[in-house]
């Protein structure tokens, strides 16, 4: 501490200076915030430096990015003469004063060789770390030897570099936010595109019944808007439960879930066909409720159009041979399980060529629907027609005892005799029943069926045949 005094450097003057100094750095500091470039805080570290100490220039020094072995200028500021252009990037060994200062973390005074003393004089050189991480330096310089700086602008100099590290630190604080925060804008975009685009409809119900969420798939299939869902309830277009029964649903889901199908009304008023997964969450201490739902519509049409093709007859659309089979197989063995009675009806039109021959092939076809509808009308709901090939057909009478099912027969047989077709006039059939005996199984039944029409044809036809 024996060097100079410089001029205009007494003690009032520079505490004075430095007070100012320091007080115009933190409220340049809290104008700026922390959203203010680093480069602006060097700017202004700097600068204030300069004037407080009255050097002739300040800069900072900042251990490169990528490479360990380079220190970077990142700003400087200057007043006086005379200047030196700076060099971008130095090499760290190339002023050891500088690693020096790092290494220590120690503010190091450095006389320049007298060679080089005219230009540079003596540095200070200010080592600038936060939390024990290295960041750079902030190097003074005097443009004079020997200068003599006193302990308050050893400690001036010490707050500006800690001020510049708690700068730059805040900033680097906000960068790294900032780079979540963008991290994180990006998964929800691509979540929420994600979601969008799922080929399968997605809503997210409160246990309430309410919408938390939709996606634009869903909204498509049920012809509304993201937002008109979003006050709508689930029980304003699901049709296979009420609003009890859905929110009783809602309550019981679990993370396990459910898969089920369901109907659903669209805006329009038309009726789809929905296959439902779903399973409960929590979200924010609450109970959620995913359910991923499929159109299934389509499938359901065309599913029921080849149950048709395979069960019914085409020309009559009563049941063919084969579905009428299955039925009958499946009730003869309930009725025996339950001792319960059954009957069977056989009937075959009279003389049925004679009307092709006559009236010709299509004309037959329509008798064939007609002597069908006829039979529709007259048998019970829970009595199946079917058509067992040409003109014959049977009728199964579950639950009905023989006697009753003769009376059917009889009035069936009556009905039609009873009938005018335009086209043929008059149209007979003959009629064959029994009933289900403990032993039989469909065959035996069928069988004694056959039986008894034969006898109502031999029997001299348009009339009824029991056979016990
Ligand atoms: P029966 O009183 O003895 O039963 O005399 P039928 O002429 O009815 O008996 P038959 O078995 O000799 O002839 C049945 C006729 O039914 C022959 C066939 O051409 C006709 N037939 C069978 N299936 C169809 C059909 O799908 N359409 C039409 N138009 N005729 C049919
Ligand atoms: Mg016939
Ligand atoms: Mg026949």
């Amino acid at each position: 501490m024996n060097g100079k005094v410089a001029k205009g450097n007494s003690m009032e003057e520079r505490f004075s200076r430095q007070q100012q100094a320091l007080l115009q750095v933190s409220r340049l500091w809290c104008e700026l915030g922390s959203g203010a470039d680093p480069v602006d805080a060097m700017r202004i570290v700097t600068q204030t430096a300069v004037e407080s100490l009255m050097v002739g220039r300040a800069s900072v020094w900042t251990l490169h990015e990528t490479d360990p072995q380079l220190l970077a200028c990142r700003c400087h500021s200057a007043s006086g003469s005379p200047l030196k252009s700076m060099p971008e990037t130095l090499a760290a060994t190339a002023f050891p004063a500088y690693t020096d200062a790092l290494d220590r973390n120690e503010t190091v005074i450095w006389e320049a060789e007298p060679a080089l003393q005219g230009p540079l004089g003596q540095l200070m050189v200010v080592p600038i770390s936060c939390l024990s991480q290295r960041i750079g330096v902030l190097c003074l310089e005097g443009f004079e030897t020997h200068r003599q700086y006193f302990p308050d602008e050893l400690s001036t100099a010490h707050h500006l570099a800690n001020i510049l590290a708690a700068m730059l630190a805040a900033q680097q604080r906000r960068k790294e936010a900032e780079e979540v925060e963008e991290q994180l804008r990006d998964e929800v975009t691509l979540w929420n595109n994600l979601l969008d685009q799922s080929w399968d409809g997605i809503v997210i119900l409160e246990v309430d019944g309410g919408v938390f969420l939709a996606n634009q798939r869903y909204a498509d299939i049920l012809g509304y808007s993201k937002e008109e869902l979003q006050g709508l309830h689930v029980w304003d277009w699901d049709v296979n439960y009420d609003r009890e029964q859905l929110l009783a649903m809602l309550a019981d889901v679990d993370e396990m879930g459910a898969h089920f199908e369901t109907r659903q009304r669209r805006k329009d008023g038309a009726m789809i066909d929905i296959e439902l997964s779903n399973n409960g969450c929590q979200y924010k201490g609450r109970k959620l409720i995913l359910c991923i739902c499929r159109d299934i519509t389509e499938r359901k049409r065309t599913e029921k159009h080849i149950h048709r093709l395979a069960t019914m007859d085409s020309l009559t659309g009563l049941a063919n041979r084969r579905e009428f089979t299955r039925v009958a197989s499946l009730e003869v063995q309930r009725s025996k399980r339950h001792g319960n009675p059954l009957s069977l009806i056989m009937y075959d039109l009279d003389h049925f060529k004679r009307i092709n021959d006559s009236f010709g092939h299509s004309v037959g076809d329509d008798i064939l629907r007609a002597v069908s509808e006829i039979a529709r009308v007259t048998v019970r709901k829970t009595d199946l027609v079917g058509r067992w090939g040409g003109e014959e057909f049977m009728v199964l009478l579950p639950q009905t005892p023989l006697e009753d099912a003769a009376l059917l027969a009889e009035r069936f047989q009556k009905a039609l005799d009873d009938h005018d077709f335009p086209s043929v006039g008059h149209v007979t059939a003959s009629f064959g029943v029994t009933g289900l005996r403990p032993e039989d199984a469909l065959d035996s039944l069928v069988l004694r069926v056959d039986k008894a029409l034969y006898r109502a044809k031999k029997n001299g036809r348009n009339r009824v045949e029991p056979l016990e």
